[in-house]
């Protein structure tokens, strides 16, 4: 008799789907948490702030006002009006309303995106390091990425040149995020204006400029490749609440985007999530309307700890940093500690340092693996001054045993 081999039920798409490997990271450390361990996470990036009460006050008048139906699938009309003035007011961008999509964070923003432009073979290029989920995605829409190096020396920024070789005639978009995550890199005009003339050369080529770090700068401010008129038709400008404002948990991300894109997006998650929670759309007006006054507080703290994160890692042997200049994260090179052992262990990679760091010392990072760099691993520093302090402690300590 024949024996048929177990198959799984999972389809190929999943099966060879990337887990996150922020949000794997987080689950780890909350894992080891629960099992009693101290351990300090500085693996997710998410502000450690509370939302601000003007939002909150807003959302519990929605909820009194009994907004518990479903939502046009864009976002509510008024709250579309008040991303294009925020467009206006921050960015100096105009937009209608029909050009905003908002949906369930930027992540399903990105999602509809990538799955809305890019066929299967496609070209998607990105800067390494990228944000994990960029490439996930690209996966899933079973485009090519096609990855430029970049090196800590240049802040890990893509110069024109690097940016003018990798396009081919098969690229359909470039990716990328100003500030950074996960290096903190901020891009000047200048800079952006020496990429867009690049653009401007290839009219098969989209931008998706991920700006959800835009209120998170600390030198210089955050600017957008859409202020360029020649190319602002190929621009998909993303961003939402979640960085800016604190509101990781309320779900909410907006494209301003081409018509084209916009009306897309809008087919596809209508058949995927009927647009984001209406609670949540009504304080985002509040959010996006308001003060900025407590956005600038969060900044300032996380300026302060940017230099006492600097300062720490500075102090360990063979780290290498830079200064980023926006978002919460650093990057730092750590090749230094490759191939060495604490004489059971022996770290052969990134990844193998992030899961030594987290057994030994209880604190968690994401490997630069998972951003496309196999040199480096992420901090967030969003985390109270006490825990930054023992987390680079314990890290130095852990550190010094490898050799
Ligand atoms: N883009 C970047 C660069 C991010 O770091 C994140 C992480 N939150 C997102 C998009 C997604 O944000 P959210 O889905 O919470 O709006
Ligand atoms: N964007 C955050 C990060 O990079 C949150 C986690 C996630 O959405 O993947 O850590």
């Amino acid at each position: 008799m024949q024996v048929l081999e177990k198959t799984t039920v999972l389809s190929n798409r999943i099966i060879n789907l990337a887990e996150s490997a922020t949000l794997k990271m987080a689950a780890l450390a909350r894992q080891l948490k629960q099992q009693g361990k101290d351990v300090i996470n500085l693996s997710i990036g998410e502000p450690d702030f509370g939302t601000p009460e003007h939002i909150k006050e807003a959302a519990i008048q929605a909820i009194k006002e009994g907004h518990s139906h479903y939502t046009p699938v864009p976002g509510y009309l008024d709250l579309r009006q008040a991303i294009v003035q925020k467009l206006k007011r921050d960015n100096n961008l105009d937009y209608t309303p029909n050009q905003i999509i908002v949906s369930t964070g930027a992540k399903q923003s990105l999602a509809n995106v990538i799955l809305s432009t890019v066929n299967p073979g496609e070209e998607v290029i990105m800067p390494i390091p990228y944000w994990v989920s960029y490439a996930a995605q690209v996966e899933l829409a079973e485009g090519v990425l096609i990855e430029v190096p970049t090196s800590l020396e240049n802040k890990f920024k893509i110069t024109p040149e690097d940016l003018e070789a990798a396009i081919t005639s098969k690229t359909k978009l470039f990716v990328f995020s100003s500030p950074c995550n996960p290096t903190g890199s901020l891009y000047t005009k200048e800079e952006l204006r020496a990429l867009a003339e690049v653009f401007a050369r290839h009219e098969q080529v989209y931008i998706i400029s991920d700006e959800i770090y835009e209120h998170i700068t600390f030198e210089g401010k955050h600017e957008s490749i859409a202020q360029f008129d020649f190319i602002k038709d190929r621009v998909v400008v993303v961003n939402g609440l979640s960085k800016g404002f604190a509101m990781t948990g309320w779900r909410l991300g907006y494209i301003a985007a081409p018509l084209e894109i916009a009306k897309a997006c809008d087919k596809m998650q209508g058949q995927f999530t009927s647009g984001t929670c209406a609670i949540t759309q009504r304080a985002a007006i509040a959010a996006l309307t308001g003060t900025l006054e407590p956005t600038y507080a969060m900044r300032e703290q996380f300026k302060q700890r940017r230099k006492l994160v600097l300062d720490l890692l500075n102090d360990i042997q063979g780290v290498q940093t830079y200064t980023p200049n926006g978002a919460f994260y650093v990057f730092p090179d750590v090749s230094y500690y490759l191939g060495k052992s604490d004489g059971n262990t022996t770290i052969k990679n990134v990844d193998d340092l992030c899961i030594y760091l987290l057994n030994d010392c209880h604190v968690s990072v994401v490997t630069g693996a998972a951003f496309g760099n196999d040199q480096c691993i992420r901090l967030s520093y969003a985390a109270s001054s006490e825990q930054l302090i023992e987390a680079l402690r314990r890290i130095k300590e852990s550190l010094a045993k490898l050799s």
